[in-house]
């Protein structure tokens, strides 16, 4: 991890720039399995399988029967925690309805603002060793909250039971596809794999690149992805052990993780960095962590309000508060995904139980980007209604604006309707 010493004449965006890669080949090579994939549906979806998992594949739905005796190979303990988890995800999520708006802009006209599900919603769960159960409960239950009639699941095989058992949980339809033709599938459906709404879901670079090449022909998808972030503001009340904790808990998600801590206090940086050392040693995932230590910052500076400052231009995924009275800070938080208040709120909370979603923006995303939430699942529709009186009320302010785009058959529209008012008075 890098010390720095704040100097106003450092340039944090500079500095705290995201490692970014753009790799020309995968983007050649996701086009052309989009493209496969739209035109030959599932044969190619049959060959991309072969070519890329090594498995020859029949049928991509998971039938009922092996998702019921998925329920067998998780252990009680384990379906306990999904339990709590997925409650507090739903609490969370349940709460955040919001209600339609219905206003009159004027006499006799009529204004409706309504929210509508999306229908059917895709999630993509990547493979490898460790199940991402986190990734469909956070993306699944607040699907089934807003009301999703259909939450289809792609992940490639082979599938782990306990990523089938927590589909089960949210009651999604599970295919065994990875990687960009899996979001291809999604985005354009197949034969068996139904086109889904919106996407969602994490995933390596070719499954992040796909997801931004179905965006850019119209499929919606819930947030541009990259390495995730962590930045700790600590002031001399924190507890060095536990900011180091959750420094590491962010560098051991990849390589190319980011960590950043700022601090007011020379010995809080010395003694978390010295239980970095201590702590790393015993974690199975080592190396990952050392290698986002790699471009990681400590960085001193004179008060927790320019440790603030600094965040606002990094704009983190995630952001813990490590200071006394945090809540003394909140409204001075501009950009970041999600917020961890105090000492005894680690950032692995918000990742797996607490009930905020972990689906958050990276890359500097927050200035702009808030996370998954249940709004993410619907859409908004527009009504309005004009009266009699309410046309004669504002038809000459829509004929004059019309005229003035030179738009006559607009002005038209309206003018008719007030010359058959007038005929009738
Ligand atoms: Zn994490």
């Amino acid at each position: 991890m890098v010390t720095i010493t704040d100097k106003t004449n450092i340039n944090y965006s500079e500095l705290l720039k995201r490692p970014v890669e753009y790799n020309p080949e995968i983007r050649v090579s996701v086009q052309e399995i989009i493209e496969k994939v739209r035109v030959q549906g599932d044969s190619a979806l049959r060959l991309l399988t072969k070519k890329f998992d090594g498995i020859d594949i029949d049928r991509f739905e998971v039938d009922e029967q092996t998702i019921a005796s998925s329920q067998n190979q998780v252990g009680e303990n384990l379906k306990a925690a999904i339990e709590i988890a997925a409650r507090n995800i739903e609490r969370f999520h349940s709460a955040q309805k919001v209600s339609d708006v219905e206003v009159a802009t004027m006499p006799g006209v009529s204004c409706k603002l309504v929210y509508r599900l999306l229908e059917r919603v895709g999630l993509y769960v990547p493979g490898g060793t460790a199940p991402l159960i986190s990734t469909v409960l956070m993306l699944g239950v607040p699907a089934k909250v807003a009301g999703c009639k259909e939450l289809i699941v792609c992940t490639p095989p082979p599938v782990n039971p306990i990523i089938l058992y927590a589909c089960s949980l949210v009651g999604a339809k599970v295919f065994t596809v990875g990687g960009a033709q899996a979001i291809a599938a999604m985005a354009f459906g197949t034969e068996t794999i139904p086109r889904v709404d919106k996407i969602f879901g994490p995933g390596n670079n070719y499954v992040t690149e796909a997801k931004m090449q179905v965006s850019a022909m119209g499929i919606p998808i819930d947030i541009p992805a990259g390495p995730s972030e962590l930045l700790v503001i600590a002031d001399e009340s924190a507890i060095p052990q536990f900011v180091a904790a959750d420094l590491l808990s962010q560098a051991e998600h990849g390589a190319d993780s980011q960590v950043v801590l700022i601090s007011n206090c020379n010995s809080i940086i010395n003694e978390t960095l010295d239980e970095i050392n201590k702590q790393v040693k015993n974690l199975p995932r080592m190396n990952i962590a050392l290698k986002a230590l790699e471009n990681s910052y400590a960085i001193k500076v004179e008060t927790v309000e320019r440790a603030i400052e600094i965040s606002n231009t990094y704009a983190p995924e995630h952001l813990i508060l490590a200071v006394a009275s945090p809540e003394k800070y909140e409204t001075m938080i501009k950009n970041a995904g999600s917020v961890f208040m105090g000492n005894y709120t680690p950032e692995s909370a918000g990742d797996y139980a607490s009930g905020t979603n972990h689906t958050l923006p990276t890359s500097g995303f927050a200035r702009s980007w808030g996370g998954v939430n249940l709004l993410s699942f619907t859409k908004t529709i527009t009504y309005q209604s004009i009266t009699p009186e309410g046309i004669q009320e504002l038809g000459n302010c829509i004929v004059e604006l019309a005229n003035a785009e030179r738009l006559t058959a607009h002005a038209n529209a309206v003018k008719l309707r007030m010359e058959k008012l007038s005929n009738q008075s």
